[in-house]
């Protein structure tokens, strides 16, 4: 139900190399799933899963991913330079952004990336960022009150990104005006979504758009992009999505619609992180100290600066204790980090079994939307992450931050003279 790559004699190796807490990634693990990933989409005539950069982003992983046959999707600079540095340039890449600033549109399509617009305004001001609008454009669709979003995206008429249906059709006849040749369709209506129906609808609310795109404007939109929002099971009992259902789900719609409008071959693409590397990257950390007032504590070295998803939203992430994986939860607990905030709880009253200080918890489901999420509030310093490779060997992807990286933005000397 929770995997783990590791027994506790092979992790405590590792922690005694590296120190605790680290970020573990299983590459092989990570591989498997994107091959089922890429095989359920190989019912369409072309597919491209465009790995959201800000999920996990180091670029060993990026590369890892490429080698599967992914592009990366991006939305700020650094992603893009990320991008870049694992050598995935061109139509791979794929630049969501919103709220762009100029230069970064600029960066964008000087490495060939798709740009996919998020208002009808951006139009004007990427002609003037690049001095032509590009050749290949996207626009990002928010269809409002047409579509329920999920609870964790919330309602799409509240949500800041994209273009109304009205605005639609006005923005690729203005795009076209202004030299646009190539089209696709955008959108992205939900988080963390275990439900395949929703995947499906999602997929044929945008196949409609682009069959009446066609009627009303002559405009062949030559892919939809799904967005991310497939979610992972974090509790126990939650079902994994079956990518082969929503598939096969996508392709019914694909064959009710796309194809009798004559825009056969559409291509599918997906901007998905979580279910990439979500449950295939772990956060281990050492218990440190245990403390008995009116609840009972555990005390870790890592904290919610590592991974803030259960401080920020009370997510849920399964915590199982190496060697202890089948021991009967004879205690409640709530496992804690250093900061001073009460939020930085990893777990909170949850039933395991009995820890010691020294004992090693993993924190599973940390693959995406962990590390990345980390920040230095409490002058906390980050923690660094670590791969295991096919063979079985580890591989550190990214070193901690040391206390020169936390002050590498102060210039002490210029203390002295200040009065
Ligand atoms: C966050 C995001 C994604 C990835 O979402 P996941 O839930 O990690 O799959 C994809 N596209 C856009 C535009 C996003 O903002």
């Amino acid at each position: 139900m929770f995997p783990f790559p590791l027994g506790k004699d092979a992790l405590e190796a590792v922690a005694a190399q590296y120190g605790t807490p680290f970020y573990l990634y299983d590459e092989k693990a990570i591989r498997a799933n994107m091959r089922r990933f890429t095989q359920a989409f190989s019912r369409f005539p072309a597919f491209r899963e465009h790995f959201a950069v800000k999920a996990c982003p180091n670029p060993y992983m990026l590369k890892l991913l490429a080698d599967e046959g992914c592009g990366t999707d991006c939305s700020s600079l650094p992603e893009l330079v990320l991008s870049e540095r694992a050598g995935i340039r061109g139509e791979l890449v794929m630049f969501t952004s919103n709220e762009t600033p100029a230069a970064e549109y600029r960066y964008a399509a000087k490495l060939g990336a798709i740009i996919n617009l998020d208002d009808i305004s951006h139009i004007g001001f990427v002609e003037q960022a690049l001095g032509a609008v590009p050749e290949l454009v996207c626009f990002r669709y928010n269809p409002g009150p047409l579509k329920t979003g999920n609870a964790f995206i919330g309602k799409p008429e509240e949500a800041k990104y994209g273009l109304t249906r009205e605005q639609i059709f006005a923005a690729y006849a203005d795009a076209r005006k202004r030299g646009a040749k190539r089209f696709g369709l955008h959108t992205m209506v939900a988080s963390n979504e275990l439900h395949e129906e929703y995947f499906v609808e999602t997929a044929a609310m945008l196949f409609e758009l682009s069959a009446e795109l066609k009627r009303a404007l002559g405009i062949r939109i030559e892919f939809v992009d799904l967005g991310g929002g497939i979610g992972i099971p974090y509790r126990p009992g939650d079902q994994p999505v079956d990518y082969e259902r929503v598939s096969l789900g996508i392709r019914a719609a694909y064959d009710r619609t796309v194809v009798p409008a004559g825009l056969d071959p559409l291509a599918i693409l997906w901007e998905c992180g979580r279910p990439i590397t979500g449950p295939y990257g772990w956060l281990v950390t050492r218990a440190i100290h245990e403390k008995h007032i009116y609840r009972d504590y555990i005390g870790v070295d890592a904290s919610m600066a590592d991974l803030m998803r259960p401080g920020m939203y009370g997510a849920y992430h399964e915590v199982t204790v190496a060697g202890k994986e089948s021991a009967p939860k004879t205690k409640v607990y709530d496992v804690v980090g250093s900061l001073c905030e009460n939020c930085d709880k990893f777990a909170v009253q949850r039933a395991l079994p009995e820890i010691a200080p020294g004992d090693l918890l993993v924190i599973h489901d940390a693959g995406a939307h962990g590390r990345a999420m980390g920040f230095n509030y409490n002058a906390k310093l980050r923690c660094g992450e670590l791969l295991l490779r096919e063979d079985g060997s580890v591989r550190e992807i990214r070193r901690r931050e040391t206390l020169d990286d936390y002050f590498a933005t102060l210039d002490f000397s210029g203390l002295d003279s200040f009065r």
